[in-house]
């Protein structure tokens, strides 16, 4: 028998003798055809996501700095403040001094409550 192949996949294009050949092979190329749409698709959302982390982080490092600057705008402030009026600032029971650069210029504690405290 030498039929000549006529039935052509519609995926491949492949030609074979009979419809039923055709068929299989459509199913068989549908089919990977599908699972390579699922791979792409899968691709795309995990560079999405990657995109999306990279952003996080990028935008991470920006918020640290805008931290970083704040702080030292804080301690440049209270500096300022320890300069002028030869005293440090109460912020939330904490007495803040940074005009002189000791152990303990930042963050000290309020010595009254201390003492109330009976720790002196
Ligand atoms: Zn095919």
């Amino acid at each position: 028998m030498n039929e000549e192949k006529t039935y052509e996949c519609a995926y491949c294009h492949r030609k074979w003798n009979s419809p039923e050949e055709r068929m299989k092979c459509e199913q068989k190329c549908y089919a990977e055809r599908v699972a390579e749409q699922e791979r792409q698709k899968k691709e795309q959302q995990e560079a999405l996501l990657r995109i999306k982390e990279e952003a996080r982080k990028v935008q991470k490092i920006k918020k640290i700095k805008e931290i970083q600057q704040e702080y030292d705008k804080f301690i440049a402030d209270v500096k300022q403040f320890n300069g002028e009026y030869k005293e440090p600032v109460k912020i939330d029971g904490k007495y803040y001094d940074f005009s002189n650069d000791t152990l303990f210029s930042s963050g000290i504690l309020d010595p009254f409550e201390e003492w109330l405290n009976g720790r002196f």
